[in-house]
């Protein structure tokens, strides 16, 4: 099997466990998380930091 590199993962939300608690939203330094309805991330500004998937309290962020 190919090795993805880092730069292929993708920082995901599972909206079947998100509550729209936005403490994700807070947390992200380059403001990519944005609510349109559901929290949506911009994957033009993110820069997979990692701070929104620590800050989840439902851990509905993953990094895949
Ligand atoms: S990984 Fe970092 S930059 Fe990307 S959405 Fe989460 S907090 Fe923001
Ligand atoms: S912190 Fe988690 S539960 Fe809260 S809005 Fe973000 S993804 Fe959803």
């Amino acid at each position: 099997m190919l090795k993805r590199g880092a730069s292929e993962l993708m920082i995901k939300i599972d909206y079947s466990k998100c509550n729209g608690c936005l403490q994700c939203l807070e947390a992200c330094p380059v403001n990519a998380i944005t609510k349109e309805g559901t929290v949506v991330i911009d994957y033009s500004r993110c820069m997979k930091c990692r701070t929104c998937l620590i800050s989840c309290p439902l851990n509905a962020i993953n990094i895949k």
